[in-house]
């Protein structure tokens, strides 16, 4: 059993603009507990505080200040956790803190670079890492994701992909059984046997997260969010298994709405966003007070999840992330207030050992087996009908496995019955008969031998000697030949077995799917690329099902997506990625272009070695004499070819650790073409309702038919203004090319007079009015002759921002 107090740890964010220095101080000498001091400011301090004390000061186990980079938190705080995780203790590590604080970035990461990945994949990484040294145990990974909000659990595991609220997610239910173990009901457990798997299941979780998101759940800043790595660990022919658990926790965010109480007394509970949190407090509370009995886990969903690692069997750790700016002065004094009662809570982590059923029943059978025969051997039960034909073969067969079995513990297991007790003795004494009447036939006739034979002469007799001498010489010489070559011919055989599957890795392009960590692991094992595919199949269906709403886009609406996504601000961060990804890719193949080359030189070595051997051989088993070396060169060609072998194993890991990095850096931009998509489309909703709301000639445009009203002189006057609006003018405004569609089949009005405007205003209105009414293609489609017209009414918006704007 370990006790150890929950261990916190701080992180402050860098700034979001350029702040005033002084709020905050860090003493980290190395003698000392590491301590956070946090200055109020002069300005502050009078109507904000009311003890008018200055500065607070918070212990920590360590600090981490702004330029703190994610490494450094994965081998300082999850390392340790992920550790005892794998020697099989439970372990939580949660992140509090005000939104905005850093949760997200601390626990999962940020989404545009692969140096900002987070907790959960790093201690994926690890963990498989270490999975893979370890062969002494086999072990099975699980992987789950819940959400809870508002009291209710989502599985964020969904493999359907058709959540597109959070309710439409498997709900997930408590359940407490008899001994008060809680269990959840409906979360789904999923299989992951390499990083790349697990990856991928964080990734879908995520996406299904960031989907079921809408401005008014506000999901991400009002919900937890606990991911699970479930770790059993068994020892081959071992009975006894090992549980571990690893929660990794995105905790809401955990601001009050009354922006007091810096002085100390506790808010109200209905001053909390969030109810849950303030269970969580209350549980930390009574954990921290000696002398309670009752703690109050009940209460929430989410304390009675994280039931263990709250004052139970786990090795828990917090961060409190802090946004050390001056606004949020007293967030962070309250997240540190927390920490600090966190810290008091003692933890009690047991190794959670269980037998396996199964071969546990299997010992027992065989226990009560031998019970029986020893209980029938003291009582003295007698059988007294003959042996079978079939059980008489039977024991003669054990008999024969008996004899034949070299292991000088071997035992003769007949029961306790004594018909076979005897027969067993009958049967032996058989053999043993039979095999001494054998032997003295032999010697005799041995014995007898040299009478039949003339006597050998002297020097017959010593020609033979020298013959036979020779001979053996030779046997000896060849002998140990064939042996080299036998383990030359192993070795090459596993090389190339691992060659084989490093082409594999290096010819399919982009990387097949598969555990990033090469050889020793099922990478190449066509089971596991199987079900690799399905995850990537699964994943490139996630994406298919969101970006589908694409494809059945409208042209107009495709046209806007196009423009959309090229004035969003993440489209930079995609084009950084492509750009990182496409020198990840090219670097790949230029490495896996001199793996092949350092390979066939290998094979060359290999060859040149081997053939010298041969030749070697031959000319001294022909000519019997010592074997011609000559071991300069056959030196050189050895470190030559281990020096080949360094340099391949050198590039083989760095491939692989690019390969995981190229997975990492698709599933980003997934992601954020995932998010892009989902932002287009609630953009799109709003400007589709304003426009119906606003404009009663777009209702109309809408429903407008081929009308013989649509006059030749405002389809003339319209044409004219398109023209006037030419390219140019598109270009300038990053307007794409809609195609022109004179002499449309279809008529429409035009709009009414735009309102009275500035000239720049107007003179974008009347484009666009030119545009609408006779540049674009409509399509005789109601839905979509709208969707563009929404189109072009949002895009007239926007431009009268700009103009507004550049003035
Ligand atoms: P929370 O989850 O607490 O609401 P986030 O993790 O979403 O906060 O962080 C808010 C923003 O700040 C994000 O854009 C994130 O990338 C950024 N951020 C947070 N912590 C750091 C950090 N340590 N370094 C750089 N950027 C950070
Ligand atoms: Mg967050």
């Amino acid at each position: 059993m370990v006790k150890q107090t929950i261990q916190i740890f701080a992180r402050v964010k860098p700034p979001a603009r350029k702040q005033q220095s002084g709020i905050y101080s860090i003493d980290d000498d190395e003698n000392l507990t590491p301590s956070l001091e946090i200055i109020i400011p002069r300005d502050l301090a009078d109507g904000f505080v009311n003890n008018k004390r200055e500065s607070y000061k918070f212990i920590f186990q360590r600090i981490f200040d702004q330029d703190a980079k994610q490494e450094i938190i994965f081998e300082n705080i999850a390392k340790p956790v992920a550790e005892s995780v794998l020697a099989g203790y439970n372990g939580t590590i949660f992140a509090y803190g005000q939104t905005g604080s850093g949760k997200t970035f601390t626990i999962t990461g940020g989404a545009e670079r692969y140096s900002d990945r987070g907790i959960i994949p790093r201690t994926l990484s690890y963990i498989f890492e270490q999975l893979q040294k370890d062969s002494s145990k086999i072990y099975t990974t699980h992987i789950s994701y819940l959400e809870i909000y508002n009291e209710c659990g989502y599985d964020l595991l969904d493999p359907r992909h058709e959540a597109s609220r959070l309710e439409d997610l498997p709900k997930v239910t408590l359940l407490e059984d008899t001994d008060q173990n809680i269990h959840l009901k409906n979360l789904s457990l999923h299989q992951a046997t390499n990083e790349e798997e697990a990856l991928n299941l964080l990734f879908l979780g995520d996406t299904n997260r960031m989907i079921a998101e809408t401005p008014m759940n506000q999901a991400s800043t009002r919900s937890h969010c606990i991911f699970t790595i479930h770790l059993s660990s068994k020892e081959p022919g071992s009975a006894t298994v090992r549980h571990a658990k690893l929660h990794l926790v995105d905790l809401a965010g955990s601001e009050r709405v009354a922006k007091s109480g810096v002085g100390g007394q506790l808010l109200t509970e209905a001053k909390y966003i969030n109810l849950s949190l303030h269970y969580l407090e209350q549980v930390i509370i009574a954990l921290s007070e000696k002398n309670r009995s009752h703690i109050p886990y009940r209460n929430s969903m989410m304390t009675s999840v994280l039931r263990d690692s709250l004052g139970g069997n786990c090795m828990t750790t917090m961060i409190a992330t802090l946004s050390l700016e001056k606004r949020n002065i007293d967030e962070s004094i309250s997240t540190c207030r927390f920490a600090q009662r966190v810290a008091l809570i003692k933890n009690e982590a047991v190794l959670n050992e269980e037998i396996d059923p199964r071969s546990m029943i299997i010992c027992l059978q065989k226990e009560i087996q031998e019970l029986r025969d020893e209980l029938a051997l003291v009582t003295g039960e007698q059988r007294t009908e003959a042996l079978t034909e079939a059980e008489l073969l039977q024991l003669e067969k054990l008999i024969t496995s008996f004899l034949e079995d070299q292991d000088p513990q071997s035992r003769l297991e007949v029961g306790a019955d004594m018909r076979k007790i005897h027969h067993c003795f009958h049967h032996l004494k058989k053999l043993l008969n039979d095999k001494k009447i054998l032997r003295n036939s032999t010697v005799s006739s041995e014995i007898k031998e040299p009478d039949c034979q003339e006597p050998v002469k002297e020097e017959e007799y010593k020609k033979l000697r020298d013959l036979l001498k020779q001979r053996d010489n030779e046997i000896n010489i060849l002998v140990n030949m064939l042996k080299k070559e036998k383990k030359k011919t192993q070795d090459a055989l596993h090389f190339s077995s691992v060659d084989r599957g490093e082409i594999r890795l290096i010819q399919s392009s982009p990387f097949p799917p598969g555990n990033p960590e090469g050889q020793r692991t099922s990478l190449f094992s066509a089971s596991t690329q199987s079900q690799d595919c399905s995850m990537l199949g699964n994943r490139s269906s996630l994406l298919h099902k969101k970006s589908g709403m694409r494809e059945e886009m409208s042209l107009g609406r495709q046209e806007a997506f196009e423009i959309f996504k090229r004035d969003h601000a993440d489209s930079v961060t995609i084009d950084d990625n492509k750009q990182i990804l496409k020198q990840r890719f090219s670097e790949a193949k230029a490495l896996g272009e001199s793996i092949n080359e350092a390979r066939s030189k290998i094979g060359h070595l290999k060859e040149e070695i081997t053939r010298r051997h041969i030749q070697q051989v031959a000319l001294g088993v022909s000519e019997n004499v010592a074997f011609p070396s000559t071991p300069d060169q056959e030196d050189r060609l050895r470190s030559q070819l281990e020096e080949e072998k360094r340099r391949y194993k050198i590039m083989f890991t760095r491939l692989k650790a690019l390969k995981v990095e190229i997975e990492h850096l698709q599933l980003l931009m997934d992601k954020a073409k995932v998010k892009l998509q989902k932002e287009f489309e609630a953009w799109w909703a709003e400007e589709a309702t304003h426009l119906q709301v606003d404009s009663p000639a777009a209702n109309s445009l809408d429903h407008a038919k081929p009308s013989p009203q649509s006059s030749e002189s405002q389809q003339d006057q319209s044409q004219l203004l398109s023209n006037q609006s030419s390219g140019r003018e598109a270009q300038d405004h990053g307007i794409g090319n809609f195609g022109v569609c004179v002499g449309s089949a279809r008529k429409v009005s035009p709009s009414p007079c735009p309102s009275p405007r500035s000239p720049e205003q107007s003179s974008t209105g009347t484009w666009l009015e030119g545009r609408t009414t006779s540049s674009v293609p409509l399509t005789g489609d109601s839905q979509t002759d709208s969707d563009i017209l929404a189109f072009l009414k949002a895009r007239q918006n926007i431009l009268q921002k700009k103009c507004l704007g550049s003035n």
